[in-house]
């Protein structure tokens, strides 16, 4: 089995999870990546001299990591530093109110009863088991699962999962769907944001997505070095088992011969021979005939909508003001004229949110003098468009907005110029070649968009996909799910199960 040779293209999450899984079963693994570093969306630029993470801050999910590590013979705890966090996040409304989400259910319940009454925390009490149910029946048959058609998935989930389905109206949106459950509109608005996390609208997602609440309320994990140390890790790890890694070089093409893959050719001039390759990168990259017009077919030919881009400010500066946790959110009054504006104008935001991690909170004392920070708000994915509406002018207006917001809430970020490091839609356009910016693949709008994406099969012989426009879909922990799936599938692969029987089924994970 050691001759045959794989090359991952693209050091992403999925990436290096397809590596990891590769390596260890014995296979020759090269992984090319255009960057100077593992890890992708999960990026640690250096700003005034400290590593600010400016991608995935969140942790979650953390059983999919402990089931990699562990299948390559480790453990999380052993190879990381992870603190389970108190605090899940910090909510701020510009009328001034407040809400902490905690890991304790019960603190949870006290503080939303102090928030917004007693019958509000009994309704968050009855959302909270919803989320749980709706995970529940989808973990299995759907977030696990290869690639679910719709079909096969009301086929799987049982009497239970397809009533708790039925319950919450599948075809509803999240936004309708929190309509019934809260009627603080603050509460609505707090777990409607859950859509975001996969870059879609709560307006158009659907009232599934309430499973990322879940998700969240299950523990949220900060990771000493930040989330690229979980990056470098993994690509430790992979390097350790026998991966090679080539950084700052591109590929190019893939070569297709005889209806299969043969080789990668890189932009340094370099082919290397493949017997399989992982593409990390957006499947739109294929699509758009970027890797070469025979891998057009990759994919399906009709492009998906795409889901948000952020403009992001990476900060190392001193704040006053306002008692910061690690992961701080600020709310404006009108929250649908973001999406509308975003979705329907193609436009930033007039009235955004802004999402805060402060990396130096959440365990222990508050940092004195300069803390690192991650400032973000949602922005359309049109990075790429010749004449793009997010011109100078408009993202300095959002930038104004944006810090007034924060303001209004009580909170004072004293930067200067050298303490801020912004990227624009465009600047993650250039990085993530054919999305415009689209930071999570494609939109999960209209009930039927979760079954859209492709799974790690293609159409192309030798030819596997991983990463957040993949099934299971975006964010870190999911992206690694499509990463040990792209490596079951490749490892069940005829060239594979004919040379060794047992290598189909080694990866301890259920193979399609
Ligand atoms: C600002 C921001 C905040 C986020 N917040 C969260 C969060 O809190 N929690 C969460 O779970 N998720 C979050 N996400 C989403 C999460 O980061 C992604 O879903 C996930 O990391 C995507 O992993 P991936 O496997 O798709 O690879 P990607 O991160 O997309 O990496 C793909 C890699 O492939 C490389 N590549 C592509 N094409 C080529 C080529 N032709 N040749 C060589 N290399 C190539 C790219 O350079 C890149 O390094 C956030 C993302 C961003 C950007």
């Amino acid at each position: 089995m050691a001759e045959h040779q794989v090359v991952v293209v693209g050091a992403g999450m999925a990436g290096l999870v397809s590596a990891l899984e590769l390596a260890r079963q014995g296979l020759q693994v090269t992984v090319v990546e255009a960057a100077d570093a593992p890890g992708g969306k999960i990026r640690q630029p250096r700003v005034d001299g400290a590593p600010i993470d400016s991608g995935p801050t969140v942790f979650t999910m953390r059983w999919v990591f402990d089931e990699i590590f562990a299948a390559a013979g480790t453990t999380l705890e052993a190879e990381l530093g992870l603190n389970a966090l108190p605090i899940l996040a910090r909510h701020f409304w510009s009328d001034g109110s407040s809400l902490d989400l905690y890991a304790d259910p019960q603190r949870s319940l006290d503080a939303v009863a102090d928030f917004a009454g007693a019958q509000e925390a009994r309704r968050f009490a009855r959302f909270c088991a919803t989320a749980r149910e709706v995970y529940q029946a989808l973990e299995g048959p759907y977030i696990r699962a290869a690639a679910p058609s719709a079909l096969g998935l009301s086929g799987q989930l049982g009497t239970r999962g397809l009533a708790t389905l039925a319950r919450i109206g599948p075809m509803r949106s999240l936004w309708d769907s929190l309509g019934h459950h809260f009627q603080d509109p603050r509460l609505r608005q707090l777990f409607a944001r859950y859509a975001t996390y996969c870059g879609s609208s709560p307006w158009q997602a659907p009232a599934t997505l309430m499973l990322i609440a879940q998700v969240e309320l299950d523990g949220v994990w900060s990771v000493q070095g930040g989330m690229h140390a979980l990056a470098r890790k993994l690509a430790d790890l992979a390097q350790a088992r026998g991966a090679r890694f080539h950084y700052g070089v591109r590929c190019e093409k893939i070569e297709v011969q005889g209806g299969r893959v043969q080789a990668v050719h890189l932009a340094d001039g370099q082919r290397l021979h493949a017997d399989s390759v992982v593409f990390n990168g957006d499947t739109a990259a294929l699509r758009g005939g970027l890797l070469g017009q025979a891998l057009r077919t990759a994919v399906p030919a009709k492009a998906p909508q795409r889901s948000l881009s952020a403009l992001t400010w990476s900060i190392h500066a001193p704040t006053q003001g306002l008692a910061l946790d690690r992961h701080n959110v600020f709310f404006q009054a009108d929250y649908a004229s973001e999406f509308r504006e975003i979705f329907d104008g193609g436009r930033l935001p007039s009235r955004p949110t802004v999402y805060v991690c402060a990396q130096d909170r959440g365990s222990g004392d508050a940092p004195l003098g300069a803390e690192r920070l991650l400032c973000l708000v949602n922005a359309p994915a049109n990075g790429d468009q010749a004449h793009s509406p997010l011109t100078e002018e408009a993202l300095e207006q959002c930038q104004t907005t944006s810090f007034q917001l924060m303001r209004q809430c009580g909170l004072q970020i004293q930067a200067q110029d050298h303490q801020v490091l912004r990227t624009t839609p465009q600047d993650f356009a250039r990085l993530f070649p054919a999305t415009g910016g689209a930071l999570y693949g494609q939109a999960t709008h209209g009930w039927m968009s979760a079954f859209a994406r492709p799974g790690a099969r293609s159409p192309i012989p030798g030819l596997y996909l991983a990463g957040g426009s993949v099934h299971p879909g975006p964010g870190v922990p999911m992206a690694a799910l499509s990463g040990r799936q792209a490596a079951a599938a490749l490892m069940a692969s005829p060239a594979l199960t004919r040379r060794s029987p047992r290598a189909a089924t080694s990866g301890g994970i259920s193979t399609p």
